[in-house]
């Protein structure tokens, strides 16, 4: 039997579809934009660090939304910040990814009743692709939640169709306009109990 190092002279070749080819590019190359909005951005900074190794998966952050293919909204959505959010969604190319991470992000979190400011869920701005729960979410749950992302990647169909992940964003309730809540113009920010 040959050793692994042995060079037998046979050629090795893989088969496999453009699809498949290009898909796995793309979940193996994902290039997050370079910003944090809360106590989330924490734990994703944690997970870039040297304990956690996003890199491992080909995950490093870039510092321009033209250089990068996935969004991490972690922390609070503000409605101060909303817009800014979308016009940096706005400037990524396609395919772009987002992955909404923590309550906040989620649903508006510990503000979900009672923050004027807040927005109820990112996904309210800019389609969502993963959600990772948790306030905040550890590394690992982020982690988590990139596999899911790269699996949703693995069954698009970029070539031949409409792919599962654009069907996905179709149907979601994106608002055309940021909404902001009444109370939030007047500035009334004593009504709540
Ligand atoms: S979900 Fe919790 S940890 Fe994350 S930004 Fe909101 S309050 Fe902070």
């Amino acid at each position: 039997m040959n050793s692994p190092n042995t060079k037998t002279g046979d050629a090795g070749f893989i088969l496999l579809s453009s699809e498949e080819l290009l898909n796995w590019s793309r979940e193996s190359s994902l290039w997050p934009l370079s910003f944090g909005l809360a106590c989330c951005a924490i734990e994703m900074m944690q997970t870039f660090a040297s304990n956690y190794d996003l890199e491992r998966f080909g995950i490093f952050p870039r510092p321009s939304p033209r250089q990068s293919d996935i969004m991490i909204v972690s922390g609070t959505v503000t409605y101060k910040m909303a817009d800014r959010i979308r016009r940096l969604y706005e400037q990524m190319p396609e395919p772009r990814y987002v992955i909404s991470m923590g309550s906040c992000a989620n649903c508006g979190g510990p503000y979900w009743q009672h923050g004027y400011h807040v927005v109820k869920g990112v996904d309210k701005i800019i389609p969502v692709d993963v959600y990772v729960p948790g306030c905040p979410p550890r590394p690992e749950a982020l982690i988590d939640g990139v596999i899911k992302l790269q699996e949703k990647i693995r069954k698009e169909k970029p070539l031949t169709g409409t792919t599962p992940l654009e069907a996905q964003k179709d149907s979601d309730n994106v608002s055309k306009e940021i909404p902001v809540p009444t109370n939030a113009i007047s500035g009334n920010t004593t009504t709540h109990q």
